[in-house]
């Protein structure tokens, strides 16, 4: 039989407050562990009433609660508490209190204990709080942010996409987004594989159906949301804005650019078809003067024709709309047939083309409209940079994974504050200029997944570095 002062020991030494005191309350104790939770000592707190120790607001369920307990409705009764510690803090317990009957003497007694949760209250407040801020946030964006379970349908979704696509959010709520994607986006989605890579922000564009069944350019980033422990996907958040403009905006700028360069373009081409048909002329005439086919001059004749033939097609691959197909291209081959293109007119100003192709048929998966355009731009700086006798000199090197192509110049070169405009809309230096060629070079690279880079000093020339890859991961 356990005795009365091992009870007392462990009502002493327990971490968890309580107090024991008799039914009317007039002889009460306390553990340590109670003085330490609310900051009096024993002698104090027999001072104070519970009122002086408890938060009003709580105090009124406390006292119907006890009172309960006193007429014998209930033996025990429980209530999250707060209580105010001596140095004004808020506490938070769970306060437990019983009745508890002496079996001896048939006496009662009341037993108090509070668990004290004041930490765990904070923290939920803080995350409360954090939540109704995130909230507060995602609701005023004017960007959609939404949060999808694994399989993509919607948990959450922000007002704005009422703004933006014209549906409640609650349409969306349960749908997949993948509904309202163009089928022909949606498999070049899929091929991204979105979720695959879980720890990397992805981007996607694509065009997205409006409720009035209309369709509009939308970006978005996609973000897995993973477990911290297992690593795995929980939820996905998806930020997604309407870029209907900025598509608009590329658009018509590429089209300017394309306008600007077949007029350049017009000139020279127009010069060179005018040069074969002069000895076509002349030995037309001669075959009529003669009365008699002389095959020498046919095969001048046939020869010459074959070269209007070439420049014509040139010219119409210029003029002809950009298309985003990707096809088998040999980059060295379309470099030395821009070359073809651009040396009658270098050689009219005495400057030099050179072109130097370490290994030929080098195939590449890309777009030859829009590359011919980026060579075009490209060795046409060159040669507008450069002063008479110049030398543009183009080298096209493989390695393993791409092709290096580098144009070289020894013309006026780039100042080192503008080399940072490079690229920029609208910056030329030159007086019939469109500032939009780089522009262009740069976002078809880009599209092509290729690197660009533009090295310069004043005076001495300039280096444009382009990189392909044998195989974009869009072909
Ligand atoms: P544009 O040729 O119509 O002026 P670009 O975008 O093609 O427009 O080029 C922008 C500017 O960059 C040019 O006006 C020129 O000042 C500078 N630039 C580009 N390439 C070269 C180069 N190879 N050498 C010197 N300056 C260059
Ligand atoms: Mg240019």
């Amino acid at each position: 039989m356990l005795n009365l002062t091992l009870f007392r020991e462990i009502f002493y030494q327990s971490r968890i407050p309580q107090l024991i005191s008799s039914i009317d309350f007039t002889m009460v104790q306390f553990n340590p562990a109670f003085n330490e939770f609310v900051g009096y000592s024993s002698d104090e707190l027999e001072k104070l009433s519970v009122e002086g120790i408890s938060h009003p607001e709580d105090m009124i369920t406390d006292k119907r609660l006890f009172k309960e307990l006193l007429d014998y409705q209930r033996n025990e009764y429980q209530l999250e508490k707060r209580y105010i510690h001596k140095s004004g803090e808020i506490k938070t317990g769970v306060l437990t209190v019983s009745r508890i009957k002496e079996r001896l003497t048939g006496e009662e007694f009341l037993l108090g204990q509070v668990l004290d949760i004041t930490e765990k209250k904070q923290m939920e407040n803080a995350l409360k709080y954090r939540e109704k801020k995130y909230r507060l946030l995602a609701e005023h964006s004017s960007d959609i942010i939404v949060l999808h379970k694994v399989d993509f349908t919607c948990l959450y979704i922000s007002p704005s996409v009422k703004t933006i696509l014209g549906y409640q959010p609650e349409e969306m709520i349960g749908k997949s987004p993948l509904e309202f994607i163009h089928p022909d986006d949606l498999i070049e989605i899929r091929k991204q594989q979105i979720c695959a890579q879980v720890e990397e922000i992805k981007l996607i564009t694509y065009r997205c159906r409006k409720k009035d069944g209309s369709f509009v350019w939308i970006e978005s980033t996609v973000k897995a949301l993973t477990d911290t422990e297992t690593g795995e996907v929980k939820e996905i958040v998806t930020v997604s804005r309407d870029i209907e403009q900025r598509m608009e905006t590329q658009d018509r700028l590429r089209k300017s650019e394309k306008l600007a360069v077949v007029g350049q373009m017009a000139a020279a081409v127009a010069h060179e078809i005018r040069n074969p048909l002069t000895p076509i002329k002349g030995f037309m005439q001669l075959l009529n003067a003669e009365k008699e086919m002389n095959p020498v001059y046919l095969k001048i004749v046939l020869d010459e024709l074959h070269r209007v033939e070439v420049i014509i097609s040139e010219f119409l691959t210029m003029a002809k709309p950009h298309t985003k197909k990707l096809t088998n291209v040999y980059i060295d081959h379309l470099v030395e047939q821009v070359v073809q293109l651009l040396k009658p007119d270098a050689n009219l100003t005495s400057k030099e083309l050179q072109i130097d192709v370490e290994r030929s048929n080098l195939s590449i998966m890309g777009d030859p409209n829009s590359l011919t355009q980026v060579f075009l731009n490209i060795i046409q700086n060159a040669l507008e940079a450069t002063a008479n006798r110049g030398l543009v000199h183009i080298k096209v090197m493989p390695d393993s994974t791409g092709v290096t192509i580098e144009i070289i110049d020894n013309g006026c070169g780039i100042p080192s504050e503008r080399l940072s405009k490079l690229g920029e809309p609208f910056y030329s230096t030159k007086e019939r200029g469109t500032g939009l060629g780089l522009m262009t070079c740069y976002r078809i690279i880009e599209a092509h997944q290729g690197r660009i880079n533009i090295e310069s000093q004043e005076g001495n020339g300039t280096t444009v570095t382009i990189w392909l890859p044998f195989k974009s991961t869009n072909s």
